[in-house]
């Protein structure tokens, strides 16, 4: 068992389902990881297709 998910507060891309920790305290205007604007926002029918690929 090398990885353990623990709770902590965060933020989640709804893009790429990266994961991450704010430092300072307030939400990102982008994700750190995909730099979308829309981390925030589920992810809509044009992108499912992407979405489907991580799962595969
Ligand atoms: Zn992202």
């Amino acid at each position: 068992m090398a990885i353990q998910k623990v709770n902590i507060k965060g933020y989640r891309c709804l893009r790429c389902e990266h994961e991450w920790v704010p430092r300072l305290g307030k939400a990102p205007a982008t994700c750190p990881n995909c730099r979308s604007p829309y981390w925030h926002k589920p992810i809509e029918r044009h992108s499912v297709s992407e979405a489907r690929k991580k799962v595969i």
